[in-house]
This record gives C-alpha cells, structure tokens and sequence, in this order.
C-alpha cells in the first residue's frame, strides 16, 4: 500500500505519518531526508545530487525520481511507502506513476488532512506553555483552574512560539494551498483523494485514516 499524506503545517501529519510507519511498517519517503541520506551514503545518485547541490542549483527531477526509485527497491516486500513532500508538480506525479509502475507498484490512496484556517489559526495562536514545567495551555481551549498559575507546577511564568502567530499561520496556509494545488486535481480525476477532518482529536483522525485504508 503506497500513500501519499497531505496537510498543512498544523494540521498533525507529522504524527499521524508516524502513527503509520507504527502500526502498518511503511517507511515514510521524505525527499529532503533521501537526499541528505544519500549524500551521507555516497551512493551514485547522492554523488549526482552533491555535485548539483554544489554548484549552486536545484536537484532536478531526474535526481529525485532516482532517489525515491532506490527507496522503494530496498524496501521490503509488501512494505509500504508514505509520500511526504513529493509529488509537488503534474511533471513529478507523471514521474512518480512511473516509478511505482516499473516496479509493479501504485498509489493507493493520497489522504488529505482538510483544516479549517479559521479554526487553524485559533488552535495555533492560542497555545502556550508553562516557562518552568513546559506543560501546554490553550487559550481557548485548555486554561489552567487558576488563572495564571501552572496546574502542574504552580509556575506564573508561561511562553509562547513567536511563530505561533496568525500571519505565519495563513502564510503556511497559502503556501501549502500553492504547492498541492497542481497535483491534488490529478489524484481527485483518478478518484484516490480521500480528506479525514485534520481539527479533530489525534486519536479521531488516526481511526479515520484507518478506515479509509482498511476500505481495500
Ligand atoms: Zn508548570
């Protein structure tokens, strides 16, 4: 089973990513973390990508398709991959149909976490953490029992994330927005594009991921 996961920042993908390398085995396929790997490894493509990076340019698609083809031959039989970051143009999800259909594989499912920017940005402003004991609050949504006092630690000190701010938010958002813009039609024409609500509990939106893989 081959996925790709998609959400804005926020919106959990990190976890729920590492919710499926857990339960189901499937290795997450990062194109920043295979390059850097293969550069480490100095395999004959992370030679490649080196020299490119070197010289001052972007790795071509050529570079990449290579990477993530060597990936999915070592993994292992039956192991799934989650695409993170890759496709990000029409050019590249041609490129990645082709990889998988070389090697007898596909893309099963690509999943989006759908937010709501609104409420996005109420959860991400709202946040803030205790200075002494690092437990978190929300303004909204998890206050202490005494006004500023820690529960935990009885600490009068808390802080917040300068990027935890709605111009960063909307920003990410539009970002985000412009970057999965060129492939999601591609995958909503294949009927593979399923949305599970990325506001909900952690635990909620793990068992609805759940259900859209079990559906096969
Ligand atoms: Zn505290």
């Amino acid at each position: 089973m081959n996925i790709i996961l998609l959400g804005p920042p926020g919106a959990g993908k990190g976890t729920q990513a590492q919710r499926l390398v857990e339960r189901h085995g499937m290795k997450q396929l990062s194109t920043g973390d295979m390059l850097r790997a293969a550069v480490k490894a100095q395999t004959p493509v992370g030679l490649k990508a080196k020299a490119v990076m070197e010289a001052g340019q972007l790795v071509s698609d050529e570079i990449v398709s290579a990477l993530i083809g060597d990936e999915l031959d070592a993994l292992a039989e039956g192991q799934g991959a989650i695409f993170d970051g890759y496709p990000r143009t029409a050019p590249q999800a041609e490129s990645l149909e082709a990889i998988l259909a070389s090697r007898g594989k596909k893309l099963d499912y690509v999943i989006e976490l759908d937010v709501n920017e609104d409420a996005l940005v109420e959860r991400i402003t709202g946040r803030y953490t205790c200075a002494t004991c690092g437990k978190g609050y929300h303004d909204t949504f998890e206050k202490p029992a005494v006004e500023g006092t820690c529960d935990k630690c009885g600490g009068h000190e808390f802080k917040r994330r300068p990027d935890d701010n709605e111009e960063t938010v909307r920003t990410r958002m539009a970002e985000y927005r412009a970057k999965t813009a060129p492939i999601l039609p591609i995958y909503e024409a294949q009927g593979i594009v399923s949305r599970v609500d990325g506001m909900a509990d952690m635990d909620e939106v793990t068992a609805a991921i759940e259900a859209i893989l079990g559906k096969r």
